[in-house]
């Protein structure tokens, strides 16, 4: 690639206008000659000439007879079916790898010129980009541990509380509900190679089928399991190399190499970022949140530009759509709107 950026004037300067960010993501894309994006065909695509502002766009019309589909490098990627311009999709996900805690939906707003609703979008579609795809199974020392996530009680409107509360009683009719019981904290799972890859991956619940099923999944057999004293980590044993584990309880920290002060300092990071920049993560949307700090994590000895044309290369066939992100708010919304008019 022939340019190296060192501050965000000159990638701003690169990038002047849409022209260049088109012919920039068909060369990550295709390497210059276009494929088409619905049938796969390489056979040279008819070129179409748009009009008014889109005329500097390149856009082709497939040339096999059976598929004659229209499209342009956004077809079929995270950038399909945005209004907003690629120069701006850029610019986000630059701002993305430059912070080192994440950006808010506000702040991207007012730093690429979109609604705050637009940047959450944007945002999230980024963080589904930035997923890993193809994970390899980690090893040599490899540290696990677990953490919670998420809002208190106590912090909740009253409103909300009493919600709660009612649900409770509903469920439970004889039982008086214990003070902590309502928190919506997720609890979270992180497994850390040493000097090495992160996997962070929210839990449905605590329980010590899926820790040991994402353990597997995630750990070569001939690591060295380092964990905590949960009782749920007992096992690894007999599926891993050799498992160490750090009593926390009887205050030992590290045991000679063998410690999970890593995925500890991990978890101030993620913790801060959240607490930081975004202030409420809720938990269906808490999975891309951990992803985007897992591959910031991952990419942290990457210089600034290579960090950026890494995040790109993944745009290929990632989409999400505003409905797969707010899948029960939108329809309430709707149905009112529909009661209004009839
Ligand atoms: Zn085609």
């Amino acid at each position: 690639m022939d340019f190296d950026f060192k501050a965000i004037c000159e990638f701003n300067d690169y990038f002047k206008d849409e022209k260049t960010c088109y012919e920039f993501l068909e060369n990550q894309r295709w390497s210059g000659s276009p494929v088409c994006p619905h049938c796969g065909s390489m056979k040279a695509p008819y070129k179409v000439k748009a009009r008014g502002k889109f005329q500097d766009i390149p856009s082709y019309r497939c040339s096999e007879r059976a598929c004659d589909l229209p499209f342009t490098v956004r077809t079929n990627s995270i950038y399909e079916g945005s209004k907003v311009e690629l120069r701006k999709w850029f610019q986000a996900v630059y701002e993305i790898n430059i912070s080192k805690k994440g950006i808010s939906s506000v702040e991207l707003a007012t730093r690429i010129g979109v609604s705050q609703k637009t940047a959450w979008f944007i945002n999230h579609r980024l963080r589904a980009m930035l997923t890993e795809t193809n994970p390899e199974l980690l090893t040599g020392m490899v540290e696990v541990d677990e953490t919670y996530i998420g809002g208190k009680e106590k912090n909740k409107s009253k409103k909300v509380r009493a919600a709660n509360i009612e649900k409770i009683k509903e469920l439970h009719p004889n039982r008086k509900p214990h003070a902590n019981a309502l928190d919506t904290k997720t609890p979270v799972l992180g497994i850390l190679q040493r000097d090495g890859l992160i996997r962070v991956t929210p839990m449905v619940a605590p329980s010590k089928e899926i820790l040991l099923d994402q353990i597997n999944k995630n750990i070569s057999p001939d690591a060295t399991v380092v964990t905590d004293g949960l009782q749920a980590y007992r096992n690894i044993s007999k599926t891993h190399k050799e498992h160490v584990f750090v009593n926390h309880n009887n205050d030992e920290w590290v045991k000679g190499q063998f410690h999970t002060n890593n995925i500890e300092g991990f978890w101030s990071i993620l913790k801060r970022g959240i607490i930081g920049t975004f202030h409420v993560v809720s938990p269906q949307h808490l999975h891309r949140y951990c992803d985007e700090f897992a591959y910031r994590y991952n990419n942290r000895q990457q210089s600034l530009t290579g960090k950026f044309e890494e995040s790109l290369k993944q745009f290929d066939s990632v989409r999400l759509t505003y409905r797969e992100l707010t899948p029960d708010q939108r329809e309430p919304h709707r149905k009112a709107r529909y009661n209004k008019t009839k």
